[in-house]
């Protein structure tokens, strides 16, 4: 299954790209290639699977789009144990920032630096973008059932005692009853 994907390249020509209209729908990323993801983490789960389409648009920008997606296993801070986080990605970027600046353009754009070969490197930007997707705070949803500490003051400390109190209260209105 997994050679099914086609393997994002790490670098591109973006004039290239644009011209050919270049499309690359969920390509897998090369996991020996993103080895700053996988330490910011426990560990990547599976795939990173990256959407990546080049476009110019109305400003003549030159535009890098898309959309990456990975499960990566974090520690909970509540509980310490171990889970799966889902990282959802999308960006629109540009390395044009020059041209952007000349039309006053600067706010509306994200850029990218092309590397020293003219390229645009999509492992780096996916990897950025991804590592900042990481929350600081990692932690189980609050009310997940999964969390060790879910409900653990809840059941031992208010709840348990009542449940044993009741009985014998029962117990005694019984007894009250008896005689
Ligand atoms: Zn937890």
């Amino acid at each position: 299954m997994d050679n099914a994907k086609v393997l994002l390249p790490r670098e591109i020509e973006l004039d290239k790209c644009i011209s050919a209209n270049a499309r690359y729908e969920s390509a897998r990323l090369d996991p020996e290639a993103i080895a700053r993801l996988t330490e910011s983490v426990v560990r990547v789960e599976g795939e990173v699977v990256a959407t990546v389409t080049f476009e110019r648009d109305l400003n003549s920008m030159r535009l890098v789009k898309g959309q990456a997606e990975a499960d990566v296993v974090l520690v909970c801070e509540r509980c310490g144990a171990e889970f799966v986080q889902h990282l959802c990605l999308e960006f629109v970027l540009t390395p044009d920032y020059e041209r952007a600046k000349a039309c006053n353009l600067l706010d509306k754009y994200e850029f990218i630096e092309c590397n020293d070969a003219g390229k645009i490197d999509l492992y780096d930007l996916i990897e950025d973008g991804l590592i900042l997707e990481v929350p600081s705070f990692p932690r189980h949803d609050e009310d997940d059932p999964a969390c060790l500490r879910h409900g653990t003051q809840w059941s031992y400390g208010d709840v348990a005692p009542e449940a044993k109190e009741n009985p014998f209260a029962a117990l005694a209105a019984l007894k009250g009853n008896l005689k």
